[in-house]
């Protein structure tokens, strides 16, 4: 496992206590998200500048020292690199993506609130994160002016989700809910709580990945008070399980709230075979379940990161024929035009030998 390190390219954090490196609060005053901090950070490897400027001007930039440290920056392709730098292939190359592929937005019965499957909805609570990922497939909300996110907004969610008994899940998403503010957060939550047809929570946050110091002793007693919650998270590379993010999953699971894993498949990431079982081994010994892996949206901007879905199957079949069950996440495609999330099954020879033997065994016997 690999270790935060506080001295980094360009000396920025050099000399900070650990102490300071370890608290959260620090972690995000320190966010680097301005051109003359990347160009610093970059250094030599530093590309156009100019593009930069018209990336970010489109889809902010913003990433915690914490994420930064594990990057090799010299390395232009290094995995984690290209989940958080931002690259002129986002506004160039955007061949036919769509801000919106899942119509979420017409999916939306009050503002921020998508109810696509009738027992369960999912909450946009905030449109912050504490580091932005360039494959986001919600990216379309970094740019435009939104209305701001307060108690009467929420509130509005809460009054709905009452009204709708068919409603038993509520995921709470964004952005990242954990950049909230503790209180305001926990006001949401209870809320939700005390609707009695309302069995189940979850919450979905990079913090694990990004910034696992926000997860606290405290952020665990807070949230423990609602279970049932179920913890969602987004591990894209082995390089992410770190010491750090390894114990804010434990803390988590040691509050009695399971861990899942949602990744994305994301080209020269994580679409090789190799890197993507070291992924789903490195999340069973941290005891975080994979839970999806989603084909990576058509959304604008994000086009140099999709994979095709016949290697992904590939992968796939390969990764069933080798890895245990518990390590295997289900692959999924979330249909454009507001169809939902579709298992993709590979249609293998493999498969078909299977169940042919299994036909002809129960003819014999
Ligand atoms: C993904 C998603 C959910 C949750 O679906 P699960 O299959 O239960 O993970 C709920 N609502 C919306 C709009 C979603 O996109
Ligand atoms: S943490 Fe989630 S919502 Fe935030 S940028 Fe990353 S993928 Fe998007």
């Amino acid at each position: 496992m690999k270790t935060a390190e506080c001295i980094l390219t360009g000396g920025l954090w050099e000399g900070v206590s650990h102490r300071d490196w370890s608290d959260w609060t620090w972690q995000s005053a320190n966010r680097i998200h301005t051109i003359p901090q990347l160009s610093k950070i970059l250094g030599k490897a530093t590309g156009n500048l100019g593009d930069y400027v018209h990336v970010i001007r489109n889809y902010p930039f913003c990433v915690t020292p914490y994420y930064l440290s594990l990057i090799n920056l010299a390395n232009e392709n290094d995995p984690l690199r290209m989940q958080c730098i931002p690259d002129a292939r986002e506004i160039h190359f955007s061949m036919g993506g769509v801000p919106d592929p899942l119509e979420e937005e017409r999916d939306m019965p009050v503002a921020g609130l998508i109810h696509r499957y009738p027992d369960r909805c999912l909450t946009i609570v905030t449109y912050t994160c504490m580091t932005y990922c360039r494959h986001c497939n919600r990216k379309r909300m970094w740019k435009s002016e939104r209305p701001p996110i307060n108690r009467r907004y929420l509130q509005t969610m809460i009054d709905y989700i009452g009204e709708k008994k068919t409603i038993r899940e509520v995921i709470v998403s964004g952005g990242d809910p954990l950049t909230m503010e503790e209180g305001h957060l926990e006001w949401f939550l209870k809320s939700l709580r005390s609707i009695p047809h309302v069995e189940v929570l979850r919450v979905g946050s990079r913090a694990p990945v990004v910034l696992p110091m926000r997860v606290t002793r405290d952020l665990c007693s807070m949230l423990r008070k609602y279970r049932p919650l179920w913890f969602n998270t987004q591990f894209n590379h082995p390089h992410e399980i770190t010491r750090e993010s390894a114990r804010a999953c434990e803390m988590l699971l040691d509050a009695g709230i399971p861990v899942s894993n949602q990744s994305v498949l994301l080209r020269r990431i994580n679409d090789e075979y190799e890197t993507m079982r070291e992924l789903l081994y490195g999340l069973q010994r941290i005891s975080v379940r994979p839970y999806y892996l989603f084909q990576c949206d058509p959304v604008e901007g994000t086009d140099h990161f999709r994979t095709d879905i016949a290697t992904g199957l590939k992968m796939m079949e390969k990764l069933w024929g080798n890895m245990p069950g518990l390590c295997m996440p289900q692959y999924v495609l979330d249909a454009p035009g507001r169809r939902g999330k579709v298992p993709l099954f590979p249609s293998s020879p493999m498969s078909c030998m299977a169940v042919g033997a299994y036909g002809s065994f129960q003819q014999t016997h």
